[in-house]
């Protein structure tokens, strides 16, 4: 890519771009970004799907290729502005290794064949399966990173057409927790808060949230802030010197698997200085006595001994957020992927019903998604939930999906749980799954313990089928390998962080014989002969726009009501927020504004968990304790790692990403500036364990945990002693060679931030 057309200047070099500064309750100045050819011949409205931000951006197309991007100025999200990745992640779409036709499986070799045979192959196996061991023999899982149209496809055809309860999407690994920490607070999934709440907040609490990195443009927004008028607070909660920890007034670098007795420690300040609103906690919440019982025991001094906090510091913190008038809280992977996550997470959220902060300008939380379309995998039932927010544990819920899909209500699995991502592995493993169909994701590099996923995927059953745009480290190790169409090559919706729906338009055809993944469902559900109660098709409609109108219908009169959009009604717009109805048809920029939640046992999507076990509370329970519309404040108590450091293996890993790739790098590591920008793992050490190792920066160094170990260069940086840092996205040297298999027991999580290691010098 030459310099023409590149507006913004070195991205590489300065990923948030220059400062355009702006004050309390303004406007956030627009700046267009842009990174393009200077034969654009047309510009297709899209966003960009490289993370959860989700920035308004316009695809250039020349000669029937992308040739480049440019952000969108009227965009809510972005008002103009790209990240790194945003700008160059687009060339992986023509990257010369772009999987072209169909794979299977011959002589222990992936041959290339046609659509009717691989589909065939597929069909062939699932109908043997089904009929003679039913449809709990089959596991899907799936992405962030499809559109909600394919989602709820996909959702339609497990749990109507096949009926199978193993349903889930690598959303578990990133934002599982994010869903259930706003289930067991406030009812149902659903960011309360909105971008824009950056633009009046006075202090902003970002909690395991590296935004800095993870969601560049959002960063360029919080420091346009801290640079003009009334600029907010920071308060940052890392084990690392992020970018973002250093911009921070107060940075606590907490130990890592602590982060609940931090949050404990600062709700008892409040509730000590008397910074609780309780005038709204009385009408507007549950559970108060409990927590002020529990964090009762949770003075600063405890919780520095325990999260390596200096009590000083906790003071500071609570002093600050209790001081806030408009406090706007974030909470992303240093909470979701460590020790206690929904516990964690909760307590976040607790800190705004103690102050009555939501619902209103600049006041209220974010649990913040990874990818850019976790949010509908969610919400479309692609992953461990029902359509809709639906409520498994819900009789009139599942009537009213057996309705819309005109079927036998005992098809739809609601014996159980829906079996969550780590559990649909362990059957696949212990042979019960024999069917295991990956879409869009990669997790032979992204899940924990790759000994042991890998050994999964290379036994001879599950039948493995792989959809994906490259012959991924997964892909590899298929029966089947279908090629798919990328962004940019298929017309969807998706939806970001802060409930901002945008339509992403094709602007060019996919390469070969890739077809988008909702071709590719239908297909399946045509060939399958899924039918309805009445003996037609079960899947009703045929293309991207048709699947939108279905699945808006599914949304009706729950949280997520989307029965106010439409395509037309998309195309031009600068991203538009759920709920958007007859009543709200411009969307909804804030939740819960009025103090009531969807809590109300007829409509909530879960009955709630012990936060310390994850044992479920009966609908009977649920009922008894009369919610009316209240949120859940949730108390919890600190209980330490389930791996801690030990004389063997004495140093904390904790794993993340870097602020030019995007997950596994199947599509960063094929854009060269970002691959030149980070091209290979590492890991970061304290001055003093480095000291201590006999270790210098870039030396080579061997990591090891009980699992596995890896090979990368140390640098040497201001994380906190005892912790090591190695980022997740390389393969081979990947993080998760070193992970282990645990996950937190409410949210299902896997704990990728809390295995214990050593640290050698190489050679
Ligand atoms: S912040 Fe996220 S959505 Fe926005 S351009 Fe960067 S990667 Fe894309």
């Amino acid at each position: 890519m030459g310099e023409h057309g590149s507006r913004g200047g070195d991205r590489i070099a300065d990923p948030w771009g220059v400062r355009t500064p702006y004050g309390a309750g303004q406007a956030w100045p627009a700046r267009v970004d842009e990174q393009a050819g200077h034969d654009v011949e047309r510009w297709v409205q899209s966003a960009c799907v490289l993370c959860s931000n989700g920035c308004g951006l316009d695809i250039g197309v020349a000669g029937g290729r992308i040739v480049g991007v440019r952000g969108r100025a009227g965009d809510r999200v972005n008002h103009g502005r790209l990240g790194p990745k945003g700008l160059y992640g687009w060339q992986a779409n023509s990257a010369p290794d772009r999987l072209l036709r169909p794979l299977v499986r011959d002589g222990g070799e992936l041959v290339e064949t046609g659509w009717d045979q691989a589909m065939d192959r597929i069909v062939e196996r699932s109908r043997a399966l089904l009929d003679t061991k039913g449809g709990g023999a089959f596991g899907f899982y799936t992405s962030g990173q499809l559109f909600s149209e394919e989602y709820y496809t996909l959702a339609v055809i497990g749990k109507a057409g096949i009926g199978t309860p193993h349903m889930d999407g690598n959303t578990r690994l990133c934002t599982a927790t994010a869903a259930q920490a706003l289930k067991e607070s406030f009812g149902c999934d659903g960011q309360p808060a909105s971008y824009a709440d950056v633009d009046h907040a006075d202090t902003l609490f970002l909690v395991g949230h590296n935004v800095a990195a993870t969601q560049t443009v959002l960063w360029s927004r919080m420091l346009d802030r801290r640079r003009g008028a009334d600029p907010p607070a920071l308060v940052v909660v890392d084990p690392r010197p992020t970018a973002t920890a250093r911009e921070a007034d107060l940075h606590l670098a907490v130990r890592g698997g602590t982060n609940l007795a931090l949050l404990n420690a600062i709700q008892h300040e409040l509730f000590t200085n008397g910074r609780v609103d309780r005038d709204w906690v009385a009408a507007h919440t549950l559970g108060v006595e409990e927590l002020e019982r529990l964090v009762a025991d949770w003075p600063p001094e405890r919780a520095a001994e325990v999260c390596g906090v200096p009590a000083g510091q906790i003071r500071e913190a609570a002093r600050v957020v209790g001081a806030a008038e408009r406090l706007l809280s974030t909470v992303l992977q240093g909470v979701y992927q460590s020790n206690q996550a929904t516990a964690a997470a909760c307590q976040v959220n607790n800190l705004h019903l103690l102050r009555g902060m939501l619902g209103r300008p600049g006041c209220g939380v974010l649990q913040m998604n990874g990818q850019p379309t976790a949010q509908n995998t969610r919400e479309c039932g692609a992953d461990g939930d029902l359509p809709g927010f639906r409520n498994w544990h819900n009789p009139a819920h599942i009537d009213e999906l057996a309705e819309l899909w005109n079927v036998d209500r005992m098809t739809i699995p609601h014996w159980a749980p829906p079996t969550h991502a780590m559990q649909i592995w362990r059957y696949a493993e212990q042979g019960s799954v024999k069917l295991l169909w990956v879409s869009g994701t990669n997790p032979a590099v992204s899940l924990p313990e790759l000994a042991r996923v890998r050994a999964i995927l290379e036994a001879t059953e599950p039948f493995v089928v792989v959809q994906d745009a490259f012959l991924t480290e997964t892909a590899r190790l298929a029966d089947v390998v279908l090629p798919t169409a990328l962004w940019g090559e298929k017309t969807g919706t998706f939806t970001n962080a802060d409930r901002t729906v945008h339509l992403s338009e094709r602007a060019v055809d996919p390469p070969g014989e890739a077809r988008s993944d909702l071709d590719i469902f239908l297909d399946y559900a045509r060939r399958m002969g899924f039918q309805d109660a009445d003996g037609a098709p079960l899947v009703k409609w045929h293309d991207p726009e048709s699947a939108f109108e279905a699945w808006k219908a599914c949304s009706r009169g729950r949280p997520c009501d989307y029965t106010g959009l439409g395509y037309a009604k998309l195309r031009g717009a600068g991203g538009i927020q759920w709920p958007c109805t007859g009543d709200a048809p411009d969307g909804t920029e804030r939740l819960y504004a009025d103090g009531r939640f969807p809590s109300e046992p007829e409509v909530c999507e879960d009955y709630g968990h012990d936060l310390a076990t994850g044992a479920e509370q009966s609908p009977q329970e649920y009922r008894a304790r009369q919610p009316g519309g209240r949120a859940f404040l949730r108390a919890a108590d600190y209980q330490p790692a389930p791996e801690v450091p030990d004389d063997d293996y004495p140093l904390l890993l904790t794993t993340g990403r870097s602020l030019y790739h995007f997950h596994t790098r199947t599509k960063t590591g094929r854009a060269p500036e970002l691959q030149r920008a980070a091209p290979e793992a590492w890991a970061e050490l304290s001055a003093a364990d480095a000291a201590q190792l006999g270790v210098e920066d870039g030396d080579r160094v061997r990591v090891e945990s009980r699992r596995g170990a890896v090979v990368v260069a140390a640098r040497v940086t201001g994380i906190a002693p005892g912790t090591v840092f190695v980022p997740f996205h390389y393969a081979p040297q990947a993080a998760n060679e070193l992970t282990l298999t645990a996950w937190d027991p409410v949210s299902k999580q896997p704990l990728y931030k809390t295995a214990a290691v050593r640290v050698a010098r190489e050679g």
